[in-house]
């Protein structure tokens, strides 16, 4: 059997991108299905023009590809059980379905996996606001449909409850007890069914709830870092993990709380590409495809910056200014504000002294 697989990847943004890259480097062919037809993927696979929800679509890539991914959870998992071969898609739609669903997603975290998540419960309108205690704060949050801080709303106060009534009207929602968190952190963690092997731990920064710099190794204490990562590890052997998850979490004085999983490569694990021996998109291939997983080391610290449509010029400056640093630009065609559009990723013992491009220049 040849050992040269065509991989199927649904979505073609920088994600998909990246994992193609990283494939047709270890000798495999990809086809990708995405709406726009010069998606990133487009400079390096064939893509399938169709909306993610054409089942013909979908049953074409599948016929055309020994195994199948996805570079964002939001996918039709109902219309890729329809179409997919036994096996064919490795991380199984049961993972889709967890982490499109917060209130799933907290159920899994807690129960299954039996992992500190905040302390949490299911709202299914507003009646279930009536009794809160208001000398707590709190997140409430959709569960299905939120990304980057939308469909959110913090509560602090008994004036946060008229808005905080209609969004848990609209929709059903998880009201999470707010963390105090000293830190945001992630942590990567790739499996190829049996196997899992982990990456370092991320320190991320957001700005307007957009991931704007991470640092690796995050600066938490060894003893939060081990935890983080045995949290990671732990919640992958429950999945059976194939290919990579980010697992995102708050890193409060003394301990770790789990916010999300996301079963993808993720943006604060960009800097794997130049900072480890093997990226989040190289163990994301071998792990779809069953091969052996590598021990991951980091080679330097590092830190990444996100460059949204507004710091293009800037990022384009401060590579030539730094030519040490390694500008990713995702060959999008309009650099329109707030859209990830790169990244640049630099080795540095001095994270505090690598500015963000968005930092007191349009926030
Ligand atoms: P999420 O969509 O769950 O990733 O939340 C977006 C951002 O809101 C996170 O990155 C945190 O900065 C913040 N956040 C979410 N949940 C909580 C929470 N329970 N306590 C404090 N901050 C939170």
């Amino acid at each position: 059997m040849s050992s040269t697989k065509t991989i199927g990847i649904i979505g073609g943004g920088q994600l998909g991108q990246m994992m193609a890259i990283s494939a047709i480097y270890m000798g495999h062919k990809v086809i990708t299905l995405d709406p726009a037809s010069d998606c990133p993927s487009s400079r390096v696979s064939e893509v399938i023009a169709a909306p993610y929800d054409d089942v013909d679509a979908l049953r074409q890539l599948a016929d055309r590809c020994d195994v199948l991914t996805y570079e964002f959870e939001n996918v039709d998992a109902d219309g890729l059980d329809a179409v997919i071969k036994d096996g064919q898609l490795p991380q199984g739609t049961e993972l889709l379905r967890i982490s499109q669903n917060r209130i799933f997603e907290k159920d899994f975290l807690s129960n299954k996996a039996q992992v500190t998540v905040a302390p949490y419960k299911v709202v299914t309108s507003s009646l279930d606001l009536e009794d809160i205690d208001l000398s707590k704060n709190y997140v409430l949050k959709t569960a299905t449909g939120g990304y980057d801080g939308h469909g959110q709303k913090v509560i602090t106060s008994a004036e946060d409850l008229e808005e905080a009534n209609a969004l848990a009207n609209s929709a059903e929602c998880v009201l999470e007890e707010f963390v105090n968190f000293d830190l945001e952190i992630s942590v990567i963690v790739s499996g190829n069914g049996k196997d899992v092997t982990v990456f370092p731990v991320q320190e991320n920064i957001h700005r307007n709830n957009i991931l704007s710099k991470t640092i690796v190794p995050a600066r938490i204490s060894d003893r939060l870092a081990d935890r983080a990562k045995a949290i990671a590890v732990k919640i992958a052997e429950q999945l059976n993990l194939s290919g990579t998850l980010c697992v995102e979490m708050f890193a409060t004085a003394d301990d770790i709380i789990v916010n999300e999983i996301a079963p993808r490569p993720h943006n604060s694990g960009h800097y794997s590409i130049e900072a480890c021996d093997f990226s989040q998109f190289d163990t994301h291939i071998l792990g779809i495809l069953g091969a052996p997983l590598p021990a991951i080391n980091l080679h330097e610290p590092a830190v990444m910056l996100n460059v949204l449509g507004q710091h293009v010029e800037a990022a384009e400056r401060y590579v030539t200014e730094n030519p040490s640093a390694h500008l990713h630009m995702y060959g999008k065609l309009e650099a329109k504000h707030n859209r990830k559009m790169g990244h640049v990723t630099l080795f540095s013992n001095e994270p505090d002294n690598v500015v963000e491009f968005g930092k007191g220049i349009d926030f």
